[in-house]
């Protein structure tokens, strides 16, 4: 019988990790090779080993009811878009409100992970670990492996001829902290995905010039969206996921385009890419057109090449006396510890079943956690991974034949590859609701629209037109959560409070704001009640 649960690692997917053991009657031990919980989240002014790092202004671009764990809402005066240091205070309350640090060995590294002899027959895992330089042995029916995606820099000096000459300094994103040290330097960012966005946006305030290089442009879009909701809020509704079935790929390009460049338009501000706005993941950036416009950031294409001082871009100009270069080139990861036969990540391609399962596996007892990319929030993602691999490991779950799953494997690359522009930050892109509903269909905790809209259809209309919060997940099914109902029907509540800091005398705090207009509510409704007439014919 399965029962004991090796965690590898106690940030946002470690934590949710041990609490759906503990929903399941497992037994967790978690594995943390640093003194904390928290993972990427926790600050620390030196980059740790193994471990990813932040800087200190970091404020996170996913809003709070979207972000938060399926049945603990963030507090209400908690901001939507939260600073690191605030992520960290709700990850504790987390944790300790389900009592789940006794379940974590503090600074202890999980060295190596190997099947047990007769793994075909038990499952079993062979894993050691390493505390103050004295290692042990434990044997484990099941691994939840949750160490993260984001630690291992990708720094492609080869492609960068003459880096080897240059004279200033340079470093990776990961290494980068805060912008005072370089007070009026002349400064290189290479790449713009969100991390090159936010330190070009950061070391403008200080540097005497900030050069943004991009081989291939981004589209950039503003965490703060229509009528000053977050910008997942507005964009991952059930409603709007249905509009979306009505749109070709080409007129739903078309539309976000026209959106973000009646802000500014991309072509003039040195930004347009080639490819179109689902292409590539999001680049959210609010300050970023400020910068530019006011010439503290110089949009840049590619570096071909540096010499002791200089930067000589693919368009042939060259920026003299550069100071520093940041390479906020991404990621790549990997799991040392692990066998190549179980896990093994080439040019961040990995293949899993649905992105949690490697499928070749005689039992199927370990499960990759948040080794995705969601256009949305990480950490409920993880959370869902998490309550269907134990019921997996369990037997309450079944998955195909090791055929079927190879199959979507391969037909999820093959969709990911069509949709985005080759690169590897695109090897493991979900789309936030389908992704959770895909997962939540595993093991029968999707939410049924249609029974709400029959019993309780106040709450239906919150489902269908409100933003899709993880709440949803714990309505139906195993382990549901009896405050999911009114979670749901005070998510907007929560989203105003911490904004709405200057209450007007004669303001009403309790009226919906919609994002929706009501016009095309009632328009889908009328659409809703014809799929249900049709249905029941
Ligand atoms: P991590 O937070 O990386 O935690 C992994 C843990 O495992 C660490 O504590 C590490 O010490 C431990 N560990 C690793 N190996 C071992 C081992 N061998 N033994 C023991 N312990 C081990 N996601 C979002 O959803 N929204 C955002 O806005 C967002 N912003 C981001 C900003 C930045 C700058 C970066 C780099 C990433 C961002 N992400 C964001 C993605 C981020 O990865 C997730 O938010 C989240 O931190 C992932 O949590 P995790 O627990 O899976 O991994
Ligand atoms: P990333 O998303 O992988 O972006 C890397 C950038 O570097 C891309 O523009 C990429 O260009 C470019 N690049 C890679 N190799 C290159 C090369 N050889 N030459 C030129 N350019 C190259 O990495 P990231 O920005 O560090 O983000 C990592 C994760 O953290 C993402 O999930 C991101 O959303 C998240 N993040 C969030 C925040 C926030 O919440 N505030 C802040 C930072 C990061 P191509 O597209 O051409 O490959």
């Amino acid at each position: 019988m399965v029962k004991k649960i090796c965690v590898v690692g106690a940030g946002s997917s470690g934590l949710a990790a041990i609490k759906c053991c503990l929903e399941e009657d497992l037994e967790p031990t978690c594995f943390e090779r640093y003194h904390d919980i928290g993972g990427l989240w926790r600050y620390k002014e030196d980059p740790e080993e193994g471990r990813a790092s932040i800087y200190k202004s970091v404020i996170i671009n996913t809003s709070k009811e979207m972000m938060c764990f399926s049945d603990y809402p963030i507090p209400d005066d908690f901001p939507n878009y939260m600073h690191n240091s605030k992520i960290m205070d709700y990850f504790r309350m987390y944790a300790k409100n389900f009592n789940l640090l006794k379940y974590i060995r503090f600074k202890t590294t999980v060295c190596s992970i190997k099947k047990r002899p007769d793994f075909a027959i038990s499952g079993q895992w062979e894993i050691v670990t390493e505390c103050d330089g004295k290692q042990d042995m434990g044997i484990y029916d099941g691994v939840l492996l949750c160490s993260g995606h984001h630690t291992f820099p990708n720094l492609p000096l080869e492609s960068f001829p003459g880096i080897e000459k240059f004279k200033g300094q340079y470093f990776h994103s990961r290494e980068y902290k805060y912008p005072h040290s370089f007070q009026d330097k002349r400064i290189i960012v290479i790449g713009i995905g969100n991390s090159g966005g936010d330190l070009a946006v950061e070391l403008s305030t200080v540097a005497q010039q900030v050069y943004l290089s991009t081989r291939r442009g981004a589209w950039v879009i503003n965490r703060v969206h229509d009528e000053g909701y977050p910008l997942d809020v507005v964009l991952l509704s059930r409603f709007k996921n249905v509009i979306k079935e009505f749109m070709t790929t080409d007129m739903l390009n078309c539309w976000v385009e026209k959106r973000l460049n009646a802000r500014f338009n991309h072509e003039n501000f040195g930004l347009k890419p080639k490819h179109r706005i689902l292409s590539q993941h999001p680049t959210i950036n609010d300050d970023l057109p400020n910068r530019i416009i006011s010439g503290k950031v110089i949009m840049k294409t590619n570096v071909k090449g540096f010499t002791e001082t200089d930067a000589i871009f693919e368009d042939g100009t060259i920026e003299k006396n550069i100071d520093v270069v940041f390479f906020a080139t991404g990621y790549s990861f990997s799991f040392p510890f692990f066998e190549d036969s179980v896990l093994n990540a080439e040019n961040n391609k990995i293949p899993l079943y649905k992105f949690v399962f490697p499928p070749h596996l005689e039992k199927t007892t370990v499960a990759c956690i948040g080794l995705i990319q969601p256009l949305g929030a990480i950490m409920p993602v993880s959370e869902l991974q998490c309550r269907w691999a134990v019921r997996v490991f369990k037997g309450l779950a079944k998955l195909p034949s090791q055929e079927d799953m190879l199959a979507d494997v391969a037909c999820k690359k093959k969709e990911m590859e069509c949709r985005y522009v080759t690169s590897p930050r695109h090897t493991i892109q979900v789309d936030y609701l389908d992704y959770m509903d895909e997962l939540a269909s595993q093991f029968g905790v999707k939410p049924n629209l249609l029974h709400f809209l029959f019993t309780d259809p106040i709450l239906a209309w919150e489902m269908f037109f409100g933003p899709c919060t993880p709440y949803q997940y714990r309505l139906m099914g195993s382990n549901k959560w009896s405050g999911a109902r009114k979670a749901i029907l005070t998510q907007q509540e929560r989203i105003i409070k911490p904004t709405k800091s200057r209450v007007l005398v004669d303001d009403d705090m309790k009226k919906h704001h919609s994002v929706i207009p009501f016009p095309l509510k009632l328009l889908a409704v009328f659409a809703l009640l014809a799929a249900v007439y049709f249905i029941c014919l």
